[in-house]
């Protein structure tokens, strides 16, 4: 969906909410966190400070779990995007000559177009099938040159370790030090996606002796690295897919995954699109948020999703991807709310300038806010 479109499924959607449709933004987790976690501020934080610590040497972590993958006996294949992807994939199943694959969905797997891409080459998805898998492992893990596998079911977890091929992909983010790092972010995506303390079933994957040919292990950057240049937006590929910044959203619960079109939806989909598909086809999204801060708070590995939809808009300022017209309108009402004496100005001034400035470019017609008669640094000098 574009900017033009977008605008206009906003305005949809304001008409539906004026009709008395309500936003719903329920999310409580507390009674399952304080069974789980003595203190569960605490283990955000430990979370949080693990992973942000792991993204920052994520090339080591990588290189030590190739060379640990590779004395186990297995080859690792790199991709850099969907393009060198689909390539490898395709001519691995040609040369097994292979015209069926049991495809599991996950949200990499579809960001990939995996199925789109069997379909091109006309190899049928059989989810029956134990010839072949494609599988998306939560982790892989660099101390041991595992993979941490996460199953729907118990025939999912037979058809993935019994398959004669398994094709495992994942993306370059997906990637612990130690086993025991596990534990706890699993914890806090089970709690924060299902409402329960743990994963069904899940296994660690060590290559067999022997087996090194009937595995096949794809780590994919797929505009990743983009996120990792910046300092800040890295921190966004901590993301444990929960969901829960999205059930707190009130612009998510009115708009829906529709407008998105893509795999990432949410909060944290405002932040990384732009940097994972075109700014200009994305960047509408962050400024949709209206910034109040409930997916900040509620994202159990500390993303600061609110300050990086902000650091985004600066990006997209700073870069002149905004129009010549809103960015000199931007720059007069920074000019202004900076400077104390023009806060200070009475009421109406400011209204008056609000509607010179702003009021005339917004596309959807809306009641500018009132300012106060006086400001509050005047009121409170005035006691
Ligand atoms: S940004 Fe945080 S809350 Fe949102 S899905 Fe990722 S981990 Fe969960």
């Amino acid at each position: 969906m574009n900017t033009l479109e977008y605008k206009f499924f906003i305005s949809d959607c304001k008409k539906a909410l004026e009709k008395g449709n309500e936003v719903d933004i329920k999310f409580d987790i507390d009674d399952i966190c304080l069974k789980t976690f003595s203190n569960y501020g605490t283990a955000r934080k430990k979370a949080a400070n693990l992973t942000q610590k792991y993204i920052n040497h994520i090339d080591e972590l990588l290189v030590s779990f190739e060379k640990k993958y590779n004395e186990n006996g297995g080859k690792l294949n790199w991709s850099i995007d969907y393009d060198s992807l689909s390539e490898d994939i395709i001519k691995i199943l040609i040369d097994r000559k292979i015209k069926g694959v049991n495809l599991f969905e996950s949200r990499f797997v579809e960001e990939l177009g995996l199925a789109k891409i069997l379909k091109n080459e006309e190899i049928s998805i059989n989810l029956q099938s134990n010839n072949c898998i494609i599988f998306e492992p939560r982790y892989i893990i660099s101390q041991t040159g595992s993979m941490y596998l996460v199953f729907n079911s118990a025939i999912e977890m037979q058809q993935v370790l019994s398959a004669n091929l398994k094709i495992f992909v994942l993306p370059i983010n997906s990637i612990l030090k130690n086993i025991e790092d596990v534990e706890l972010l699993s914890k806090l995506y089970s709690i924060n996606k299902n409402k329960e303390e743990n994963l069904p079933l899940t296994t660690f994957y060590t290559l067999k002796p022997n087996e090194e040919n009937n595995v096949e292990l794809f780590i994919v950057d797929n505009g990743r690295t983009n996120l990792l240049e910046s300092k800040e937006h890295r921190k966004a590929l901590t993301c444990i897919d929960c969901d829960a910044c999205k059930k707190v959203c009130p612009i998510y619960s009115l708009i829906g995954d529709m407008p998105y079109n893509n795999v990432f939806t949410g909060p944290i989909a405002n932040v990384v699109l732009p940097f994972l598909e075109t700014v200009n086809g994305c960047m509408h999204l962050s400024f949709n948020c209206i910034l109040c801060g409930n997916c900040t708070k509620v994202c159990p590995m500390n993303i600061p999703l609110t300050d990086l939809i902000i650091a985004n808009r600066n990006i997209f300022y700073e870069n002149k991807y905004i129009d010549f017209s809103d960015r000199y309108r931007i720059k007069i009402l920074k000019k202004n709310l900076i400077k104390r004496k023009k806060l200070n100005r009475s009421a109406w001034r400011k209204e008056l300038a609000l509607k010179l400035y702003v009021k005339r470019r917004i596309t959807i017609k809306r009641p500018l806010p009132k300012f106060a008669k006086v400001s509050f640094s005047k009121s409170k000098s005035l006691k």
